[in-house]
């Protein structure tokens, strides 16, 4: 098959014409695409219009009903748990949103070593991480590309106590088919890239020197990740920098094309919103800002939109933030995190800070965010189970899509779960988890009851790493 080389499954002005016709709505069409959505089939782009048409206070009520019982229905309570990890901050590129932008002299620079690299894995590992996405800017000093081949080697190879990072994803520059397959080589879980705006003239003015000003170059990643075979790939919007009505329709679009092409669309997509960061002011004051009522309305279509399709929040979003959205359809959350490279050391030594590529919204550390999550109710899941037994791409969807992922997941976030308690966490935020653990096995059907209670058991007499 041939591999996409330029944008042409990104159509604005469908986007448009679609975006018209779904803002001429009215309340009982709503209603009828809501009712489709509870099948949790997905929907199409003229659905996905007509909710984000949405206005009027009481269906807001009901998309949001919606997506809470299509989140609790496919995931449960589950909230799989990552930090990310920054190794480099020397970028080729100047994206006019990013405090890592070449022209930016107000970061200090720093690319760490493998020993440095290492020390930040143990500190994750110690800290009770089992997920790390490595996080890098377009420009690998001396060694180009091998640098994050040798960065994510590293990552595997670090052991601490009880525990080790058993699944890395990573999040880098466009790569092409040979470096994908390298990658590949290298056992990454998920690759991700986020397009950070579809619209192309937004897109132009937002990224002012450096290959990154490639549009199609990046919108075609995904493309050649698949083809090179990595079957998990994940995708993502920078809101505020263009109307995220159209971003999400886009969104559509790029789904619409890697089903079409390879049978499956992205396993995760990402949310982010423009943060402030240093030297910048268009991170300062976003273009076209979201606001947090938007925020939670664009994250209850896609969970609709997509339902089997992890959705991503990061640390950039504040504690409450992302309380109200995990109900609405977040399956992932990123805690603990520090986006300036060896900013866990530092944090470590007492220096924060410096260097980072944007404010955090969220400074608590993953004990303050597993406690604060199993305290809603949450189970927070350090699961790798999926990539760990090849359960990826096409495969995972088909276990998905019928409800069956759900016999592996609810045990191995349980599994994982005690793992944390017993070897990381503090007193109190094990006695709130301990009494989640034994509430949640009380409530499930009798089968997976069996299989959890087995699992947590095996942890619990010292066992360690159980998953279906
Ligand atoms: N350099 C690579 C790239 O640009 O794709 C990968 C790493 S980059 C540090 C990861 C992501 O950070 C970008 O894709 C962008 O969406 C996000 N980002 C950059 N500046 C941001 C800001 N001010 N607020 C929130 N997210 C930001
Ligand atoms: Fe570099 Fe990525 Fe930041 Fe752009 S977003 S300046 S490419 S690190």
């Amino acid at each position: 098959m041939a591999i996409a080389e330029t944008a042409t499954f990104i159509d604005e002005a469908e986007i448009g014409s679609v975006l018209e016709a779904g803002a001429k709505h009215d309340s009982g069409r709503v209603r009828e695409v809501l009712a489709a959505a509870l099948e949790m089939k997905g929907l199409g782009m003229s659905d996905v219009a007509v909710l984000a048409g949405i206005s009027d206070p009481e269906m807001l009520g009901e998309l949001f009903a919606a997506a809470r019982q299509v989140k609790e229905h496919i995931y449960g309570r589950r909230l799989v748990i990552f930090a990310p990890l920054y190794v480099s901050n020397f970028c080729a590129n100047d994206c006019t949103y990013c405090a890592f932008r070449l022209r930016n002299k107000e970061v200090k620079r720093r690319a760490l070593t493998q020993d440095e690299v290492a020390n930040e894995a143990r500190i994750l590992v110690e800290s009770g991480h089992k997920r790390v996405l490595l996080v890098a800017g377009e420009s690998y000093p001396n060694e180009g590309f091998d640098y994050v081949l040798k960065c994510i080697d590293t990552v595997y190879k670090t052991k601490s106590g009880p525990g080790e990072i058993r699944r890395v994803n990573v999040n880098v520059a466009p790569l092409n088919m040979d470096e994908f397959h390298a990658l590949q080589e290298a056992k990454i879980g998920t690759y991700q890239l986020f397009q950070e705006t579809y619209h192309r003239e937004t897109y132009r003015q937002v990224h002012l020197v450096g290959k990154k000003r490639d549009y199609d170059w990046r919108v075609t990643v995904m493309d050649r990740a698949m083809s090179a075979g990595i079957q998990d790939v994940g995708v993502g919007v920078l809101f505020g920098l263009w109307d995220w009505r159209f971003e999400i329709l886009a969104l559509m679009q790029h789904v619409r094309h890697l089903e079409q092409a390879f049978g499956v669309g992205p396993h995760t997509i990402s949310v982010p919103r423009l943060e402030p960061a240093v030297g910048s002011d268009v991170a300062t004051h976003p273009p076209k800002p979201v606001a947090d009522i938007e925020f939670r309305k664009l994250v209850a279509i896609l969970r609709l939109a997509v339902p089997y399709t992890g959705i991503i929040l990061s640390t950039r979003e504040t504690a409450n933030i992302r309380r109200e959205t995990f109900a609405l359809g977040i399956s992932q959350i990123s805690a603990g995190s520090r986006t300036n490279p060896g900013g866990y050391a530092e944090e470590e030594g007492g220096i924060t800070e410096d260097g980072q590529q944007f404010s955090l919204g969220d400074h608590r550390s993953l004990d303050e965010v597993v406690k604060d999550i199993a305290g809603l109710g949450y189970i927070p899941s350090f699961c790798t189970g999926c990539y760990r037994l090849g359960r990826v791409g096409k495969d995972f969807m088909d276990l998905a899509k019928p409800g069956d992922i759900r016999m592996h997941c609810d045990p191995n976030a349980l599994s994982t779960f005690a793992e944390y308690l017993a070897d990381y966490a503090s007193p109190e935020t094990r006695v709130v988890g301990e009494a989640l653990i034994t509430e949640t096995l009380a409530t499930m059907d009798p089968k997976s009851r069996a299989v959890s209670e087995k699992l947590v058991e095996k942890v619990r007499a010292g066992r360690r790493d159980v998953f279906v």
